[in-house]
């Protein structure tokens, strides 16, 4: 096999607090590891509870001064768009960040940053149209209501999107006005890092996006519990969230919190099986799994078993595996510790009596065994209860359940603690939106997986979350209503 593409990644970078690169108070360094090799890449800045202080102060100050709260609402959106056009001006080196520090595919890194850039574009469209109402009550009184900022936000983001899921948060919070101490996952850190660096140049006043890296037990837990934070976006696994909230419920402060799913993906025998086979294929090798909203429960219609099993097989065949910078089909787990969940969960499914038509195992080739690679599995014989159909694997695994009516469809569908998202494939449409009435889902997909933007809200029901993210609905998320009621 070929060397991958040359490329040059600092040793070192510092995080980014009011306005500066700094390193930690402590003079501590992490290191992060690229998934395709286990080999180290870079070292950031192993902040704690004294950075966290010193990036909250200076973003409560830098959000009270005239330079941010007096700016114009469309001088802010000038600033934001800027930001987006820089992200993608700088596709190439962030993408090649993402994909050293995640194991993405590099091809699935710039889709990332493309997205990330949307987030800043389509949030700076809207800084200036952030409206209240007028409430009528009599000919003495007049009352309205205006959306206004909370202050300084703290958002935490896993590490299976990092600069997209920055962007997600980070932008609505800008647009409405609040500032940003953003704490990335301690295993990618890197684009969050030169986030910071461009908001600098694309003009966000110094401490109105202030970046800290760090352990989640470490910054994390400081960010949480600063006193200064007026409200927390939360990105991650359902015990940290469960942690987050609970601290923020004493601090009596907002959190919104976009956790883990196990969606299921509803496949009628009517259905564009190509559509069908091409979007499991998706679900098991984006991202290698790593995905929240990944269709990892596949409900297949009886009558249509055989053909969809057929249809996988035959997609996975031609998947190409390889580090992210050769840009393959399927990339690397995250690490060591995502890759031995994975085969625990593929041991314990083969113990409940599931079968694997395909995969089960790691990548044991030369150029692939010092990586996290997992090969694509499809567990079949797998009933609602096991474990493996309700618990979050987070890795390139399918488990598939055969279904004969509607009703038993819905049943296993909602059957489970989550409720991030769901899919239904059928021509009748009449039967798709009857479905998705009764889907205990944030999102539900007809007929394309996946499918939506930026624009379309998202976010959990059950232990999937709490608030959404993207679209118009993140602006009500981090601003808070004020009623105004004036005697004429
Ligand atoms: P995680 O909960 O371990 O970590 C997420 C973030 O929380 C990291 O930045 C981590 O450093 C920080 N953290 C850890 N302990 C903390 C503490 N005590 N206080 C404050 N912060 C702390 O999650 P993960 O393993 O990095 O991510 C995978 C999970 O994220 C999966 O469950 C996945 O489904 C979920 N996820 C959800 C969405 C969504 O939009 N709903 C998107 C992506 C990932």
């Amino acid at each position: 096999m070929s060397p991958p593409p040359r490329t040059v990644v600092p040793d070192r970078h510092s995080m980014i607090i009011a306005g500066r690169a700094v390193p930690a108070w402590s003079g501590e360094w992490l290191t992060t590891y690229d998934p395709s090799t286990g080999e180290p890449l870079a070292e950031v800045p192993r902040g704690a509870a004294a950075d966290v202080d010193a990036a909250v102060t200076s973003a409560h100050q830098a959000y009270r001064a005239p330079e941010w709260s007096r700016r114009k609402p469309h001088e802010r959106a000038r600033a934001l768009a800027r930001l987006g056009r820089l992200l993608l001006d700088d596709v190439d080196q962030l993408a090649m960040l993402e994909t050293l520090d995640s194991g993405k595919p590099i091809s699935q890194g710039k889709r990332d940053v493309e997205l990330a850039a949307r987030y800043f574009e389509y949030y700076a469209g809207i800084c200036d149209k952030i409206e209240g109402s007028h409430l009528p009550l009599d000919a003495e009184h007049m009352a309205v209501t205006t959306k206004e900022p909370y202050g300084v936000v703290g958002v935490i983001v896993p590490w299976n999107a990092p600069l997209n899921q920055a962007a997600r948060a980070a932008a609505p919070a800008l647009t409405v006005g609040n500032a940003v101490v953003l704490k990335p996952a301690e295993e990618t850190p890197l684009t969050a890092v030169r986030l910071g660096k461009l908001a600098l140049e694309a003009g966000l006043p110094p401490g109105i996006l202030n970046v800290v890296t760090g352990l989640g037990e470490e910054a994390g837990q400081a960010l949480v519990e600063h006193p200064l934070v007026r409200r927390i976006s939360f990105t991650g696994s359902v015990e940290t969230g469960r942690l987050v909230a609970k601290t923020a419920a004493d601090r009596i402060v907002p959190v919104g919190l976009e956790l883990g799913g196990k969606s299921a993906n509803i496949i009628f025998p009517d259905a564009d099986m190509d559509a069908v086979a091409a979007s499991v294929l998706r679900t098991m090798t984006h991202n290698a799994g790593q995905i929240c909203s990944a269709a990892t429960r596949l409900l297949v219609h009886a009558d249509a078993l055989d053909d969809v099993l057929d249809r996988i097989a035959t997609a996975l065949a031609k998947v190409t595996v390889g580090p992210g910078m050769r840009d393959p089909m399927l990339g690397p787990l995250i690490s060591q510790t995502q890759l031995d969940r994975v085969l625990g969960y593929i041991d314990i499914g083969t113990q409940e009596g599931a079968a694997t038509v395909t995969g089960g195992s790691r990548y044991t080739d030369d150029d692939l065994v010092r990586g996290y690679f997992v090969q694509p599995t499809v567990f079949t014989d797998v009933s609602p209860n096991m474990r493996i159909a309700n618990e979050e694997i987070f890795g390139p695994v399918v488990c598939v359940l055969p279904f004969t009516t509607d009703d038993e469809a819905l049943e296993i569908a909602n059957g489970t603690d989550y409720g991030l998202a769901a899919g239904v494939y059928t021509r009748d449409i009449g039967r798709a939106l009857a479905l998705s009435r009764r889907l205990e889902a944030g999102q539900v997909f007809i007929n394309e997986y996946q499918a939506g933007g930026v624009e379309t809200p998202f976010g959990g029901y059950k232990h999937s979350g709490w608030g959404r993210e993207k679209g118009l609905a993140a602006i009500d998320h981090y601003s808070q209503l004020k009623t105004t009621i004036i005697r004429l």
